[in-house]
């Protein structure tokens, strides 16, 4: 397995080409001018009303007045709710939920969606790494991800360092990735691609970039985030043994529930679906749980698709799942998806056990979460419902990113567990 065996052009962090405008906010580092992403050599400009954002130069600050503005002076309101976390050590769990509580506030004061910078700007605010204190802080001049007060030094250093190179290599990725726009051909596909095993043999096989197979550039690392979802839906489907189709259905639906709006960046990727199962027509993609960011689109497809009469749709549905399939106008599904569940909550767990009768599967970034979640539908159900395919994902993506909840990095997709039906409802 790949795991980041960068060569040599990784070693050294780029500051980004922004050929795209507003491109810079595409993601957020507290130490980084939030403009150009340099450093300035330490020397940066703190928002003095927020104190969340720096900027290398006053020009930088005015170049991004207008766009922070408003976030500004919401954020401003709740510097008080920060700085009592001055006044005590909390602990990691507690730190993590004044994150998410924050930016459930925040979302509520500015009525619309947040940016993703600016939801960055609430979840990775500097704080030290051992005791979470916001202030007086000094940052890790490698990776520029995560910082220490001067009591907790040595404490960080030992912490800190074997997490450094990946958040290096994660923040590199960033920068290279920042405002660069993909071309994608799919007519490439071949409507078999079953002897296609994992990830590394898919891009080696199916990216038309690949030079050296050995050695990915930012691109191959963007394409696995990209193909992840939909190849781990498809390939779960081959690996379970999922007659999904029923031999003879033209229209497939799949109902994705999702709080993360990269699956609506990512929408055009499920074209390969149509490829993988080519007996399908029509693939109506419904994304349940998001405001919608765009209209329902219908999607371009390749040479290939078009020649066969394939289309694609993505619907929004800001629905919870249970109240969307109880509604007879909805399209039901032939497969449901949901990532990273939380069955503590309660209306997650309500919504997962009145789900319809067809192939749910269970999408995790970790090991323990997918985990949890077997262990606790298999308490609900007193033991009458077992994944029928549960293991780490050979199509999870390569492209790290950086974990709020534990400092270090994550893969996307990275476990997957698959129950064959999960409802008594019809
Ligand atoms: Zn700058
Ligand atoms: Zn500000
Ligand atoms: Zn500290
Ligand atoms: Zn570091
Ligand atoms: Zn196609």
């Amino acid at each position: 397995m790949r795991q980041n065996n960068w060569n040599n052009d990784w070693a050294d962090v780029i500051p980004p080409n922004l050929s795209e405008p507003d491109a810079y906010n595409n993601f957020f580092y507290p130490d980084l001018c939030h403009v150009c992403k340099g450093t300035n050599g330490g020397n940066l400009i703190l928002c003095n009303e927020c104190l969340s954002i720096s900027y290398c130069s006053v020009e930088h600050k005015h170049l991004h007045r207008e766009d922070h503005t408003e976030f500004c002076v919401n954020m401003k309101k709740f510097l008080r709710l920060r700085s009592k976390y001055e006044k005590y050590s909390p602990s990691r769990v507690d730190w993590v939920n004044s994150r998410r509580d924050l930016l459930r506030i925040m979302k509520k004061e500015m009525r619309r969606l947040l940016m993703p910078c600016e939801e960055e700007m609430i979840m990775f605010a500097k704080s030290c790494y051992v005791c979470f204190q916001e202030f007086d802080l000094k940052v890790c001049n490698i990776c520029y991800s995560a910082s220490y007060c001067e009591q907790h030094e040595q404490q960080f250093l030992i912490k800190h360092n074997k997490h450094c190179p990946d958040l290096t290599f994660c923040l590199n990725l960033e920068m290279r990735l920042a405002g660069i726009k993909f071309d994608y051909d799919f007519s490439i596909f071949p409507d078999d691609m079953r002897h296609v095993d994992d990830m590394e043999s898919f891009v080696k096989n199916y990216c038309c970039w690949v030079m050296f197979p050995e050695f990915w550039t930012s691109k191959e690392y963007f394409y696995t985030d990209f193909v992840s979802t939909p190849l781990t839906v498809y390939y779960g489907m081959i690996k379970a043994e999922i007659d999904i189709l029923n031999g003879h259905t033209q229209c497939f639906v799949c109902h994705v529930i999702t709080s993360s709006y990269l699956e609506a960046d990512y929408a055009a990727a499920w074209e390969l679906l149509l490829h993988g199962l080519h007996e399908i027509k029509e693939l109506t993609v419904v994304l349940i749980g998001l405001e919608p960011k765009a209209e329902n689109s219908c999607f371009d497809l390749c040479r290939k698709c078009k020649e066969h009469g394939r289309s694609l749709k993505f619907e929004f549905s800001r629905m919870l799942h249970h109240e969307y399939i109880n509604n007879p106008l909805n399209k039901r599904p032939n497969v449901i998806i949901r990532f990273d569940v939380d069955l503590h909550d309660e209306v997650t767990l309500i919504d997962v056990l009145s789900s319809l009768r067809c192939p749910n599967f269970f999408i995790s970034t970790s090991e323990s979460i997918a985990q949890e979640i077997k262990t606790t539908l298999r308490n609900l159900t007193e033991e009458s419902y077992c994944p029928m395919y549960s293991r780490r994902n050979n199509f999870r993506s390569f492209q790290p990113r950086r974990d709020f909840k534990t400092g270090t990095i994550y893969y996307r997709n990275n476990y997957v567990t698959i129950y064959e039906s999960f409802s008594c409802n019809t």
